[in-house]
């Protein structure tokens, strides 16, 4: 099997600009690696905590209130007994590494990391709303949820939400199998099987000829107009970013369990893709607080949908999108394929969030068969992002002195002044494989291509 690393001059890579001309090459559609130079110390950002512990805490309870509920419903995470976790696997065939890969390609229900986030928010919408109304106590059988008398309840109530495709699969499989209505706003770049899959369960597809941003925009004010009607909100929702946050707990588990050690000498470096930022951004924010400065976080996007890079770059956020810089915002990684950063989560991660790459497509495909060839695993394009990051980081360390490709000049320049090629050697490195497990094999043989 190739390794990720052995290359240190390939004329293939993009070039990485230092942050002075990331915007440049942004707008050119080439790879960069951003470092965020607004990181705080962990001292200081611990005692301003945006979300707090015990709002993490409530998310993993009210997770294990439904465990039964999704145990019964979802025969397949039985045996995790109703919790919905995904494996840490280790990659063997890169050399000399300590590399592996979070599943959550492999998460149970939607096949993606949405079925944190989005599972999570469905969740807490049917408590709220069966405390409000139904005279519901948390102490009662969660599995209750699913007679009759709480069905037709929840059926007179509409669930809406707008996606790029994965996150209106969570949200609409969970929401359909507790009854509710449910409405999925997709945008252009959704792909055919999802509004397929979602059909067969009931759920209502509205399909846009525009991107995320506008099936988001459309969601909400249909949403807005109607009584009885909750909004998913992926721009803005703290529900979501605290569904997400729960894995750096059941992470942390996962380490102990293997015996994998993790302190600031040997730190987790983490790579994860990104689209809106809910996801990654949830992740990153647990992780940060579990783990404080013993894990380093790199969000990787789509060279033609850097949207969180580029609000974060201008400072701007949710206030400019891909589109302003000329960018196309098309890309094959349609869970990455989001024009404009939400706000709340570019604002949360400037503390924490240690640096963002922008990846080619035709990159995502490489590591696609990579994977396959090498693991047997399959993951989706958008899900491959993460290996990018991981591949600049090793490289930069690996390659010494020999680094004549500018391509790593940038990264390389990142590791030295911030000491990190001891930890980089020594440390764990963790690529979040974000989803594939639903793809269909037509579309997989798609992906793998005929070799
Ligand atoms: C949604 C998604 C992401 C990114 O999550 P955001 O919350 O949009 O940033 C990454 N990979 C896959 C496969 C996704 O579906």
């Amino acid at each position: 099997m190739n390794q990720l690393t052995n290359n240190c001059s390939s004329n293939h890579s993009p070039s990485l600009p230092t942050n002075e001309n990331v915007l440049e090459l942004l707008s050119h559609g080439e790879g960069c690696f951003y470092e965020n130079t607004k990181v705080v110390a962990l001292e200081e950002w611990y005692q301003n905590l945006p979300f707090s512990k015990e709002d993490m805490e409530d998310a993993l309870e009210r997770l294990e209130r439904f465990a039964p509920l999704i145990e019964q419903r979802f025969p397949e995470t039985m045996e995790n007994k109703g919790i919905i976790e995904s494996p840490l696997a280790r990659i063997n065939g890169v050399e000399g590494s300590n590399l592996y890969l979070k599943m959550d390609s492999h998460l149970a229900v939607a096949g993606s990391v949405k079925a944190r986030g989005g599972i999570y928010e469905v969740l807490k919408h049917t408590e709220e709303l069966l405390c409000q109304k139904m005279n519901w106590n948390c102490e009662e059988d969660y599995r209750k949820i699913l007679e009759p008398q709480y069905r037709e309840f929840l059926s007179q109530h509409k669930i809406q939400v707008g996606s790029t495709g994965n996150l209106g699969l969570s949200i609409g499989i969970m929401s359909a199998v507790l009854g509710f209505q449910v409405v999925v706003h997709m945008s252009s770049d959704a792909k055919q099987w999802k509004k397929d899959l979602l059909r067969k369960y009931g759920v209502t597809v509205v399909e846009y000829e525009d991107d995320y941003s506008k099936a988001v925009e459309e969601g909400r004010k249909q949403s807005d107009l109607e009584e009885n009607s909750y909004f998913v909100d992926d721009e803005n929702s703290k529900n979501l970013f605290l569904g997400y946050s729960v894995a750096a707990f059941r992470l942390k588990t996962q380490l102990e369990e293997m015996k994998i050690a993790v302190d600031e000498e040997h730190p987790l470096f983490v790579y994860i893709p990104c689209g809106v930022g809910g996801a990654p951004g949830g992740v990153t924010y647990g992780l940060k607080y579990v783990f404080g400065n013993a894990v380093h976080c790199y969000f990787i996007e789509p060279t033609q949908a850097p949207c969180m890079l580029l609000g974060m770059a201008t400072g701007r956020h949710n206030g400019i999108s891909v589109k302003d810089i000329g960018l196309s915002g098309n890309t094959i990684a349609d869970g990455l394929a989001v024009g404009r950063a939400s706000g709340l989560v570019g604002k949360v991660m400037e503390p924490i969030l240690d640096g963002l790459f922008t990846v080619e497509d035709e990159r995502l495909i490489k590591y696609l068969r990579w994977l396959y060839d090498g693991e047997h695993i399959f993951i989706e394009p958008s899900a491959c992002a993460g290996f990018f990051g991981y591949e600049q980081i090793a490289k930069a360390v690996r390659c010494g002195n020999n680094v004549n490709s500018k391509s790593l000049s940038s990264v390389k320049e990142y590791v030295e002044k911030n000491h990190l090629q001891e930890k980089i050697t020594q440390g764990t490195h963790i690529v979040w494989a974000t989803g594939g497990s639903l793809v269909p094999e037509e579309e997989r043989q798609k992906n793998l291509g005929n070799r």
